[in-house]
Order: structure tokens, then C-alpha cells, then sequence
């Protein structure tokens, strides 16, 4: 059975206080057991997170760590220091730090090296713009942003692994993938994870799908064979909706 995970993306949102409530409103709702719950506040509130968090069901996930060790990394964080926070997941590859912030796939395949040997468990997000969807290149796309990260590597653990497949043209914009568009996604994702490492990782890897995901449409996108759950943003910030989508799995 593939783990079932649904992960909020915060993103640039909530001070401390407002960290602090919505945990403890998430950590109050009656979550099914069976899903695999993050809340990733920004790095001042892992903190305050991950002792909150403490004794509950509920996991802690940073949105981002540096291609870097240490040193002269202006305003990065690095893997020792969130580790010395004891949080051990974190997001790599949003399309967000992607266009806004240029990361390339270079950067993201350091990332991804540096986090695995610090035995972090990564959500690694692909996804194509609307562009490559409408001239129909996503599979395209997607291939080679594996071939370029994930598949430069010798060989992964499927339970250090997540991928999240994110559709550019969905995040944040109130339109989300169909659930045929996800199921016909993720299971071209898996095949080629089945061809380059093995049809048992492939077969263990949980593969998420993020993208507008609201209350109302969690259902029928989870219930695809392929669809092991969601990274959700907008959604995500209300406790009551995070909820109801954990619910929907
Ligand atoms: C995201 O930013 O990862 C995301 C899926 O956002 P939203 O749910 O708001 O589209």
C-alpha cells in the first residue's frame, strides 16, 4: 500500500500568531489516520511547528533548503539547519522558486543530492506551463525535468521520495486538473520511474497532485488509482477546507 499524504503549502503566508492558530485548529479537527498530514509554515515558525506538532499525527515541512552546505548564501537555509530544528521534510522544484526565483534544474539536483544525504524526505514538484498544455508537450516536459533531476541520480528510496505533480496553469488560479488529466499524469510519471529505476519503487512512490485542489473536487482527483493524495496551497490555509480535503483521501 503507497502512503496516502496531504501536505499544505503555505507559501509567504501567516505571522507567528496566525502560525500558531492554524496548527492548533488543524491539530483540533478529526483527521483520517490513514493520510499523512504536513503544515509547512515559513522557516521563523518551524520552531514553534514542530513543538506544536509534537505528540500529533501532524507533520512539519519547510518550503525550501539551499543548493548549499554553508556560507556566503545570503538569506538561504541550509540542510544542518533545519535538521537542528528537527524538521526533516521539505518542498523542492515549486514552479514558483522556479520562475520567480530562477531556479534551474542544476540547482534543484544539488538540492535534491544534499537533501537525500542528509536523509531529508523530499516533495519534489514538476509540472508544465499552460503553453507546453495547450500544445500538448506536457509529457514532453515533464520527462525531461525527471531526466534533468530525479533521474541524474543512481537510485532513490520511495519513502524519501514524493513527487508532486503541479500543473503551472492550475496553482493558485481556481482551475485544476480534471481527474483524468491527473490519473493520465501520474500514471506516465510512475511508468517511467518503473523504467528507470524498478517496478517496485515505482510502484511504492507516492505521487501527489497539486493544483487548485478545493474541498469539493479533492474527492474524485484522490480517488484516481494513481492519485496518492495532494499539495495544496490556498485550500490549505483554512483549517476547516485543509481538513475536509485530508478527509476526502
Ligand atoms: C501550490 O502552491 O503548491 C498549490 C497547489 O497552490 P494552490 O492549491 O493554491 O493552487
Amino acid at each position: 500500500m503507497r502512503k496516502k499524504i496531504v501536505a499544505g503549502n503555505w507559501k509567504m503566508n501567516n505571522d507567528e500568531i496566525e502560525s500558531q492558530r492554524l496548527i492548533n485548529s488543524i491539530i483540533e479537527k478529526k483527521l483520517d489516520n490513514n493520510c499523512e498530514v504536513y503544515v509547512s509554515p515559513s522557516f521563523p515558525f518551524l520552531k514553534d511547528a514542530i513543538k506544536l506538532c509534537d505528540k500529533t499525527n501532524i507533520k512539519v515541512l519547510a518550503q525550501n533548503v539551499s543548493h548549499e552546505i554553508e556560507g556566503a548564501f545570503t538569506g538561504d537555509v541550509s540542510c544542518k539547519m533545519l535538521d537542528s530544528l528537527e524538521v526533516k521534510s521539505v518542498i523542492i522544484g515549486h514552479s514558483e522558486r522556479r520562475t520567480i526565483f530562477k531556479e534551474d534544474n542544476n540547482m534543484l539536483l544539488n538540492k535534491l543530492k544534499l537533501c537525500f544525504k542528509n536523509n531529508f524526505q523530499v516533495f519534489f514538484c514538476i509540472g508544465e506551463d499552460i503553453d507546453a498544455r495547450k500544445s500538448e508537450e506536457q509529457f514532453f516536459v515533464i520527462e525531461d525535468q525527471l531526466n534533468k533531476t530525479v533521474f541524474q541520480l543512481e537510485n532513490i528510496d520511495p519513502n524519501k521520495l514524493i513527487i508532486a505533480y503541479e500543473p503551472v496553469w492550475a496553482i493558485g488560479t481556481g482551475l485544476s486538473a480534471t481527474p483524468n488529466q491527473a490519473q493520465e499524469m501520474h500514471k506516465f510519471i510512475r511508468e517511467k520511474f518503473k523504467n528507470k529505476f524498478s517496478e517496485s519503487i515505482s510502484e511504492k512512490l507516492s505521487i501527489i497532485y497539486g493544483g487548485s485542489v478545493k474541498p469539493s473536487s479533492a474527492k474524485e482527483i484522490f480517488a484516481q488509482n494513481d492519485v496518492d493524495g495532494g499539495l495544496i496551497g490556498g485550500a490549505s490555509l483554512k483549517s476547516n477546507d485543509f481538513a475536509d480535503i485530508v478527509n476526502s483521501i
